[in-house]
């Protein structure tokens, strides 16, 4: 029999549903793959429960539906003063993973090159090369992990189709600098590429940090795809309602590939993430809040334990190095506390590639803040009693 792709073949399970697997497993607190604990508001879900019986449940617009497309553009325009025309400039996806599949398969080309910064979200790669592009890495390295022109310089060339920009960043935590976005911005009109914004995280920045699209800044709009996800806004990241931003003419090629990836994303909960988005301020300020103190409270308690951990700008994430306090690598030391210290984590190698430049790092560890207190206090708790017995 033939073998199918071996692009996919050859992968390895995601090592989130690899980890959350071994959680389970070992009756372990995971604090690997990045979820919160808790759902979103009670409001949304009723209004997700209203628009499945008051709504259609049949295709949708496969751009997504009129409520939904003007409550994203109103998002943009209170959030980042940005004009969008709701008919044009706006998709809804299932997810940002389907809106990143979409931007490869519509923007990149057989043998096209596609920037990747390291340590990057999982999905980019496979992603970028079943579309045909072929990755060049740029790795930042803890604890600032800030970009350099000669860092970026050295993969670009005319080659360059695109650049893959994760601000605030998964795994990191890193908010790009306002210096950083203007190299960025200089460096794709020199090159001529476009740049796939993955904004996920674009309301959990943290310490009065505000996030800003690039595709806000002045000569952008034309080069940048802005990508959100309801699910981080809102804490329901199994709903995977998503959005693109694109200047017209750009969206009306983004919408061919989405037409045939998806066509559409459930209505009910495009209605729900529509009404969601037009919460009051409070709710953004309460996200932040709340989140920011389950940082600070599982960062303390982690370098209480003897990790070093990194700074986190933004997300769910706590990047630590474990060299201080185990000679394990990162993959044998996330086994190693999910099944004798019953937490598990996800080690960061699985965020580089073979292909970057240098060593692939083994001494970095994610945390998911992103959990009850109590939760991370008992997680401490057994991290302190199972590094005792490393
Ligand atoms: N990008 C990043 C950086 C992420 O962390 C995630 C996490 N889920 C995604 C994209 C995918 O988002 P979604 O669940 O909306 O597909
Ligand atoms: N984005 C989540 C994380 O970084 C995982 C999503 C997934 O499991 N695909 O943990």
């Amino acid at each position: 029999m033939k073998s199918p792709n071996p692009l996919f073949a050859s992968l390895p399970t995601t090592v989130f549903t690899r980890m959350s697997a071994l959680a389970v497993r070992h009756g372990a607190i995971n604090l690997g793959q990045g979820f919160p604990d808790r759902d979103g508001p009670d409001w949304i879900i009723e209004a997700a429960a209203r628009a499945l019986r008051q709504e259609s449940n049949q295709y949708p617009p496969a751009t997504g539906v009129p409520t939904l497309r003007q409550a994203i553009a109103d998002h943009e325009a209170r959030f980042y003063g940005l004009s969008v025309d709701p008919d044009q400039e706006v998709i809804v996806t299932s997810g940002a993973t389907e809106a990143l599949a979409d931007c490869f398969l519509a923007l990149l080309e057989p043998g096209d090159e596609a920037v990747v910064i390291e340590p990057f979200y999982d999905s980019y790669v496979p992603q970028i090369r079943a579309a045909g592009g072929v990755p060049r890495f740029v790795r930042l390295t803890p604890p600032d992990w800030s970009v350099s022109e000669a860092g970026l310089r050295t993969v670009l060339s005319d080659k360059t189709k695109l650049l893959v920009l994760n601000s605030p960043m998964n795994p990191s935590s890193k908010l790009f600098t306002d210096e950083e976005l203007t190299l960025i911005a200089r460096l794709a009109e020199e090159f001529d590429f476009y740049v796939v914004c993955d904004e996920v995280y674009e309301h959990l920045t943290f310490d009065g940090l505000v996030h800003k699209p690039l595709i806000a800044r002045e000569g952008m709009r034309e080069r940048c795809v802005r990508i959100a996800s309801a699910g981080k806004i809102f804490s329901f990241t199994g709903w995977k309602v998503g959005y693109m931003i694109a200047d017209a003419p750009l969206a009306s090629v983004l919408m061919k590939a989405h037409q045939f990836v998806t066509f559409t994303t459930p209505p009910a909960l495009q209605y729900a993430v529509a009404a969601a988005l037009a919460a009051p301020d409070d709710y953004f300020q309460g996200l932040i809040d709340e989140q920011q103190a389950l940082r600070d409270f599982l960062s303390t308690g982690l370098k209480s334990l003897g990790f070093a951990v990194a700074p986190a700008a933004g997300t769910y994430f706590i990047t630590t190095d474990i060299s201080a306090i185990s000679d394990l690598d990162d993959e044998v030391f996330c086994e190693f506390i999910t099944r004798e210290a019953k937490v598990a984590a996800i080690p960061m190698s699985a965020f580089y590639s073979p292909e970057g430049a240098g060593d692939v790092p083994r001494q970095f560890v994610r945390f998911c803040f992103s959990k009850q207190k109590s939760v991370l206090d008992e997680a401490l708790k057994r991290l302190d009693r199972g590094l005792a017995a490393q």
